[in-house]
Formats: C-alpha cells, sequence, structure tokens
C-alpha cells in the first residue's frame, strides 16, 4: 500500500489533509517493508511516519526512544488521536497489563527504552507475536560520533536481526555526514534507505543582534512575543539571575533550569514549561532534549551558542507546530574573547576545529546577507539568496566600507600599547580628552582625534566585528590586542565591511503579523482557548495534546457550525472530533 492510499486514514486519524515534506516518501518504504533512515528537522514530523503506519499495518509498531519524558508525551498525543498505544519503562506501573495487550494484538503502538529493548524478556515477547515493524527514534544514539551516544543503543543490532522479516525506521534530526553513515552500518539499514529532507524551517524568524543591555532587550522581545519560550543562557548563575530580572519586568511566570538544580525542581519546571501556554524558562543548554512542546513560540539566547549546530538545534526547539515563531541571538565581542580564550585550554588536536566552529559563529553574526541562507549552506544545501523572513532581510541594513577606519582603530590600539578597552581607544580617536588620557600623554599620540562625526558611532560595532574576525583580542583585564589577523587589517589588506548600525530598529512590523498569526484579543479565539485549558485540565494533558492553535484560530476565523464543518479543520481528527468537538462548536455558537 503507498502513502497515498493512506491520505484517508491519514484525514480521519490525524485530521491532516496532506503529507508534509519527505513524510510520504517514507511512509512509502515502511508500506512496502524497506529499511530506512529518515533524516529530517525537527519539527518535521518524523513520528507520524511510524504513527501512520501503525494504524494502517496489522500487528504493533515497537517503538524505541531514548526518554521517558518523550516517551509519555507521544503516549498522551498517539491516545489522543484514538491510536492504542502502551509504554513499558521503569515508571509504568501497568506492565503486567501492557504486556498481555501486546500478546493479545490489542495493540498499535509500544513505545520502549533501549535498555529494555535490548533485554530476554522483550525478545520472548516479540517472540511471542511478530511486531509489524522497528522504529528506532533519535537514532543519533547509536553513534559515537553523534552528540548522545548511548551505549545501549549498539546493543538493539541483535534483536533487529532477529526479526530479519521486519522493517526498520531509524529517525533523526542530525545532520552531520559522518553520524548518518554510521547510523547506517550500526543498525543494518543500506544507503539507499536514507531519506534527507531540506533542513530549512521557514517558520522560524531569525534575528541576531549586538547584546547591548539584555534584560531590556530581552523584556521587550518577550512582551513582544505572548506564548511560552525558552531563554538559553551561557551560565547557571546567569540563569537564575535572568529569571528574576525577566519575571519581574514582564510578569510572566519564568523559571530557570540547570544541571545543578535538584532533579525534583527540574521536572517540575519542565512539566509546568510542557502545560503552559505562556511560561518562559532561562536555561543552560542542559535544557530542551527531551521537551517536544509544539507551541514554543520563541527561542532567545542571551549569549552566543556553541556552535551553528547547536544554534540550529536550539532554536529548532521553536514553532514545531508549524505557526510562526522567533529565535533571537544577543551577542557581544565579549563572547567571541571568552570562547577564543577557552581554545587554549583545550588538547591541540581539537583546536583547529574548534576554531573553524567560531569562524562559522562569527560569520553568521556579522553578515548582512540573509541568516537563513547562511545556515542552510553550513549544512550543504543551496537555498535561495532571500528568504524574507530573517532580520536582514526584513530590515536590510546598508553596508558599510570601514577598511581605513578599521586601521584607525587597530592604529590606536597599537599605539596605546595594546591594554586599553575599546572605551578608551574610542575617547583617543575622538579626542575626547579625560585625565586618563591626558595622564599617559595620549592627546598627543598622531591618531588622536582623527575620527571625526558620522564616523564615531561605527566605532563600537567595528570592535566587535574586529573581535569576531580575530583581528582584535581581549588582555585579561578587558584591553584590546592584537590577534593574528590584525596586522593584515592594519595594513589594509584586508577589506572591511559591516552593517550599519540601525539608528533605532522597532519590531513593530513584526508585531503586526504576529497579532494576525495568534489574534490574541480576538474574543472568540480567547473563548477557544479557555475551553481547550478546561479540557486539557479534565484530561490531565498539556493543551496543544488537545489541538494545537492553529486549530483554533481556524476556528475562529471559519466559525464552523456543525460537527462535519469542524471536522474539515485540519488538525481535527475522527477521535478528537467525538470527544471534544461540541464542546468547542458550543463556544462557537455562543460568541
Ligand atoms: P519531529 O519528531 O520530527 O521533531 P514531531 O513528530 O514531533 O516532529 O511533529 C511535529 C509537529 O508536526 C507535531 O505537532 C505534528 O502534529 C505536526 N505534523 C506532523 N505531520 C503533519 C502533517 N502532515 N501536517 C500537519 N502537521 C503535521
Ligand atoms: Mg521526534
Amino acid at each position: 500500500m503507498s502513502a497515498d492510499a493512506l491520505l484517508p486514514l491519514l484525514k480521519s486519524t490525524f485530521g491532516f489533509d496532506a503529507f508534509r515534506g519527505k513524510q510520504a516518501d517514507v511512509v512509502d518504504r515502511v508500506m512496502t517493508g524497506e529499511n530506512t533512515l529518515a533524516v529530517m528537522p525537527t519539527g518535521a514530523g518524523k513520528s507520524l511516519t511510524y504513527q501512520l503506519p501503525a494504524v494502517a499495518l496489522t500487528g504493533c509498531v515497537v517503538v524505541v526512544s531514548p526518554l521517558i519524558a518523550l516517551m509519555h508525551d507521544q503516549l498522551r498525543g498517539a491516545r489522543a488521536a484514538g491510536i492504542r498505544a502502551a509504554s513499558l519503562t521503569s515508571v509504568d506501573a501497568d506492565f503486567a497489563e501492557t504486556r498481555q495487550a501486546y500478546r493479545d494484538g490489542a495493540l498499535d503502538l509500544l513505545y520502549i527504552a533501549p535498555e529494555r529493548a535490548t533485554s530476554e524478556g522483550f525478545r520472548t515477547l516479540m517472540e511471542a507475536r511478530t511486531p509489524a515493524l522497528f522504529a528506532i527514534d533519535e537514532a543519533h544514539c547509536v553513534s559515537e560520533w553523534g552528540h548522545d551516544f548511548r551505549p545501549d543503543y549498539r546493543l538493539l543490532r541483535p534483536l533487529l536481526d532477529a526479526f530479519p522479516a521486519v522493517p526498520r525506521l531509524a529517525l533523526t534530526a542530525t545532520a552531520d555526514k559522518h553520524t548518518r553513515e554510521d547510523i547506517l552500518l550500526q543498525l543494518g539499514i543500506p544507503a539507499e534507505g536514507l531519506v534527507l529532507a531540506g533542513f530549512d524551517r521557514p517558520n522560524i524568524r531569525y534575528r541576531v543582534t549586538p547584546r547591548v543591555s539584555p534584560a531590556k532587550q530581552l523584556t521587550d522581545f518577550i512582551a513582544a512575543n505572548p506564548g511560552p519560550g525558552i531563554v538559553y543562557c551561557p551560565t547557571r548563575s546567569g540563569t537564575e539571575r535572568l529569571a528574576e530580572q525577566l519575571a519581574k519586568a514582564t510578569g510572566r511566570p519564568v523559571a530557570a533550569y540547570h544541571a545543578g538544580l535538584d532533579a525534583e525542581v527540574r521536572s517540575r519546571v519542565q512539566h509546568d514549561f510542557v502545560a503552559s501556554e505562556d511560561g518562559i524558562v532561562t536555561a543552560t543548554v542542559a535544557f530542551g532534549m527531551g521537551i517536544d512542546k509544539p507551541d514554543v513560540r520563541f527561542v532567545a539566547h542571551a549569549g552566543l551558542p556553541k556552535s551553528i549546530e547547536s544554534y540550529y538545534q536550539e532554536t529548532g526547539r521553536a514553532g514545531r507546530d508549524g505557526d510562526p515563531a522567533e529565535a533571537l541571538m544577543l551577542w557581544g565581542a565579549d563572547d567571541f574573547a571568552k570562547a577564543r580564550m577557552r581554545l587554549s585550554e583545550l588538547p591541540e588536536v581539537r583546536v583547529a576545529g574548534e576554531r573553524v566552529r567560531l569562524n562559522a559563529l562569527a560569520a553568521l553574526v556579522e553578515t548582512v546577507e540573509c541568516r537563513r541562507a547562511l545556515l542552510l549552506r553550513h549544512f550543504g544545501e543551496t537555498p535561495p539568496e532571500r528568504c524574507g523572513n530573517c532580520d536582514n532581510c526584513l530590515e536590510p541594513a546598508a553596508q558599510v566600507d570601514a577598511t581605513v577606519l578599521a586601521q584607525k582603530l587597530l592604529s590606536a590600539v597599537y599605539r596605546t600599547g595594546q591594554s586599553f578597552g575599546a572605551g578608551h581607544i574610542e575617547a583617543v580617536l575622538t579626542g575626547r580628552s579625560d585625565e586618563r588620557i591626558a595622564s599617559r600623554g595620549h592627546d598627543k599620540l598622531s591618531v588622536f582625534g582623527i575620527v571625526a562625526g558620522e564616523e564615531a558611532r561605527l566605532i563600537k560595532p567595528l570592535v566587535r566585528t574586529l573581535v569576531a574576525r580575530e583581528a582584535l583580542e581581549t588582555t585579561e583585564h578587558g584591553g584590546l590586542m592584537f590577534g593574528p589577523a590584525g596586522r593584515a587589517m592594519m595594513k589594509g589588506e584586508t577589506p572591511v565591511l559591516i552593517a550599519e548600525p540601525p539608528v533605532r530598529r522597532t519590531q513593530r512590523a513584526s508585531r503586526a503579523d504576529r497579532a494576525a498569526a495568534n489574534p490574541v484579543g480576538d474574543p472568540l479565539f480567547d473563548a477557544l482557548r479557555a475551553m481547550r485549558r478546561e479540557l486539557a485540565a479534565e484530561a490531565g494533558v498539556p493543551p496543544y495534546v488537545i489541538f494545537h492553535d492553529a486549530v483554533l484560530r481556524a476556528m475562529a476565523s471559519e466559525r464552523p457550525a456543525t460537527r462535519s464543518a469542524l471536522a474539515d479543520i485540519p488538525g481535527v481528527g475522527g477521535k478528537k472530533l467525538e470527544a471534544w468537538g461540541d464542546a468547542f462548536l458550543n463556544v462557537i455558537r455562543q460568541l
């Protein structure tokens, strides 16, 4: 049976009118019994490629998944869609019932952790009734190249090989070529079984901007983004400080999350966030894996991420539901200075690689061209020149040739002895004398007062650029000194183009189209959300399990009056229609 033949089932079970991206290719392979590795970005809808076959095929689909939180999240979603699903994990009390249900053929979908999947008992269960498919989620865990190697994943192979007739489907969002090849090898999937989807996440709007006053910048950003969001901070203490500041400034629920907190606190923060419609978590990178919350509306970085790969993965947690979402990165020259300082502590063999990563990040934050295009090229794609949904496309900055100014700036650094900070250098260049300058005779230098008027406002952004490009480095005491690229630049050998600093960029335009995206203030939309909250509390699930925002939005604008009109709205499947349809129809009728 082909994927196309499953369209009616896709609609009646999940309420979707069409497959997205490469879903159909993957489902086609699964349905014809072939082994497959699906590499698709976060939010692409990988789960559907085994959940739909779980409904279509006779026999149970076994899903290996690394985290209990992930399994339970999926379980709730699958059950809400009417799929007979269960999990076997250390926290499930209904173990015996689940095994019996599996033996009786009363399950469509069974989730299991890798350490249990490789046990003798599970093998016996599989022998009692042959499964329809082995799905291995987060399959990069099988590879030592991957970023989350899990030795238990390596032990899955004997189980898979014991059932050669059962097809395998491995799924991951990891782009890296090495890891992909290793997964194929480790799980016994032929090279032609690789289905690779594009990495674009068109609904995420990327913004990258210098960090001037982070608390204020983040407060404004959050004020314009009413939905749930994550703010990544480089340090544990930073997460706590920022949580306090943001809670006070925004009045929204804000919690800090980092690996130093008690497991209990962490799990409560995570649980509250998943259930919330406006909550914010300030977190280190420890937060994220295992959170399949589809309605995260923004991800902000209060400091430079570790690499483009981590930036892509972290921002990818926004907007999985396909609705508009925002990613904001605040960066400073000191982020690069610190990162380069850390390079010196690394073992020799890793330095070159880390330097390449940092330079790629420098290019991302500095570029005046399309951010998305740069990201996608980094992952080996050939995207269009402009995406129309990043800061540089929406508010293109003019470029300024700062080659000569860079020469002047570097000379000033050189002549003052490579130990003063940006403020001092700026004062020297613009001819603002003070006691410190006079006492050192810096007002007598040839570079004193050689930058005037308009050009002066380029000095700060230029310092950031020069640090990012390694023309300047920061001393231990915050002074500026020459970096490896400094000399050539001082001689004028490297052209330096920088973005014209904005007079004042407003977020108004984007606020307007966000309003269109989520009609906050529309009484019907608000009433539908209130009903969703009520039903969610009753069913003990997060609101998005009932319906996504997009579904409520469509209800608010189309105002369906009958069950069948409601069923036409994408995202309204048969089971949900039956369970909750009337409740929502009533709300619509009353307003
Ligand atoms: P992934 O595992 O690839 O990160 P998920 O399987 O969690 O992504 O799915 C992300 C979101 O996409 C889910 O909320 C899901 O309901 C939605 N989705 C999946 N397939 C479709 C589709 N064909 N049409 C519309 N939405 C879809
Ligand atoms: Mg997934």
